[in-house]
């Protein structure tokens, strides 16, 4: 149930974490607080493809 997935700024969409979440657990979109290497500073970073 685990799935590799990529976390893209909300904000200038830059890729800037891979991961992996358990579907089951989180079957939506995952969202979280992350740094943003390009705007150094905190930014929502979603779940992308
Ligand atoms: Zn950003």
């Amino acid at each position: 149930m685990r799935v590799n997935i990529t976390l893209a700024c909300t904000e200038c969409s830059e890729r800037n974490y891979s991961t992996v979440k358990n579907k089951r657990n989180n079957p939506e979109r995952l969202e979280m607080k992350k740094y943003c290497s390009r705007e150094k500073k905190m930014t929502l970073h979603r779940e992308t493809k």
